[in-house]
């Protein structure tokens, strides 16, 4: 099967692998009832600005700062679409994550390999973190051009795990992570009897060796030096970079403009506290982000107004923990938290994701002592506010 012909089912297991949690347009008021065309309440946007309103044409980079090109790649799910950028190095190029491994995007590499890039190698791959949407052509990259991989050594790791863990049927440990998260006995059933989806159906295999660079690395790129930041909650190790001479950050998927990156609990680590990680990141940024930065991002449209966007963000998971809390007068499973956290009707497409951001919401509400929870007799963790 080609890797772009994947079945629902596929598209929304993968989507989780892509830790990212894309909008609806079904929305589901605190009455229960159905109402369409309403977007949830993240993207308030406020006070952001957008210097383009429009992205780039699939595979045709656009230059977004001197030496620095934006290209947009396709992804198949909901979220169409993953940001990439390149580096115009003088006499080579960088590339700033890779998309899927997909013949699509193989080809659109190929074709700028031909048209854009000028006879000049491509010297450098930097993948921000470990999700396939990030790294998935890392490798082939380094493999096809013989280019070097940077990236954190965490998600240098996680990938290169991941690529070589594949299953044929559900580990019993995510049958076991969904069943303790509320999962419908039917849906999990199914679950189990179908192929999961695989990281290495979307990434490429990883060589051995890369370069790592970690936090309070200064690196140069595209005739600029960059303060090298880490951020958390999103991805573990997720590389920021901040530009010492310009008001330019590549942000990767650490803030997004429209859509809130996803913070999520995975079986891999099911006492994961990542909503935590992900707030002191962004108390870390406070000092380093200001409102006239061009914030280059993994998804959606390039913003000024970083702080103002934080701040949103925050607000957001605070108003979710908030609701939680209102909702946990009585015991019940992340899958039943849906409701307060999400406010609408979750689709097949968006279940995992949602899954795992309801976990992650709820491990930091127990894991700073303010729920308590059982198991019941079927094996589902009830989470109750502690009076
Ligand atoms: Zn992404």
């Amino acid at each position: 099967m080609l890797k772009s012909q994947l079945t629902t089912d596929q598209k929304r297991q993968q989507s989780e692998a892509f830790g990212y949690f894309s909008t609806s347009k079904k929305y589901t008021s605190a009455k229960g009832e159905k109402t369409v065309n309403k977007t949830r309440k993240i993207p308030a946007r406020e006070g952001l600005n957008f210097p383009w309103k429009r992205a780039p044409e699939v595979g045709k980079p656009m230059e977004v700062a001197q030496q620095i090109y934006w290209l947009r790649l396709p992804l198949p799910m909901k979220l169409n679409h993953v940001n990439v950028y390149l580096a115009d190095e003088g006499d080579s190029w960088t590339i700033i994550d890779t998309g899927v491994d997909s013949q699509p995007t193989r080809e659109i590499w190929r074709l700028l390999q031909d048209q854009f890039f000028n006879e000049k190698p491509i010297a450098r791959v930097i993948a921000t973190h470990h999700h396939p949407d990030h790294i998935g052509l890392a490798g082939w990259f380094q493999r096809e051009y013989d280019c070097d991989l940077m990236t954190t050594r965490t998600a240098w790791l996680f990938a290169r795990m991941l690529t070589l863990d594949e299953q044929e049927t559900l580990t019993p440990e995510n049958t076991e992570f969904y069943r303790r998260s509320g999962m419908p006995s039917a849906q999990l059933r199914r679950r189990v009897s179908e192929r999961p989806f695989n990281f290495v159906d979307i990434v490429a295999p990883l060589p051995l060796g890369y370069t790592r660079i970690k936090e309070g690395d200064c690196i140069k790129m595209a005739g600029r030096n960059w303060d090298v930041r880490i951020g958390n909650g999103h991805a573990p190790e997720h590389l920021i970079f901040w530009s010492k001479d310009d008001n330019l950050v590549i942000a990767g998927d650490q803030v997004l403009s429209s859509i809130s990156p996803i913070i999520g609990v995975y079986a891999t680590e099911p006492m994961a506290n990542p909503l935590l990680d992900w707030l002191e990141t962004c108390k870390c940024f406070e000092a380093l982000a200001d409102d006239n930065q061009l914030v280059l991002a993994g998804h959606k449209l390039p913003f000024r107004g970083l702080r103002k966007r934080m701040a949103e963000l925050l607000r957001h998971h605070q108003d979710a923990l908030d609701r939680t809390m209102d909702f946990l007068n009585q015991p019940r499973s992340a899958v039943d938290c849906f409701s307060p956290l999400f406010e609408r009707q979750i689709g097949e497409s968006e279940y995992n994701l949602a899954l795992s951001e309801a976990v992650a919401h709820l491990n930091y509400l127990f894991l700073s002592e303010q729920l308590s929870r059982e198991l019941s007799p079927r094996g589902v963790w009830l989470y109750q506010r502690k009076d």
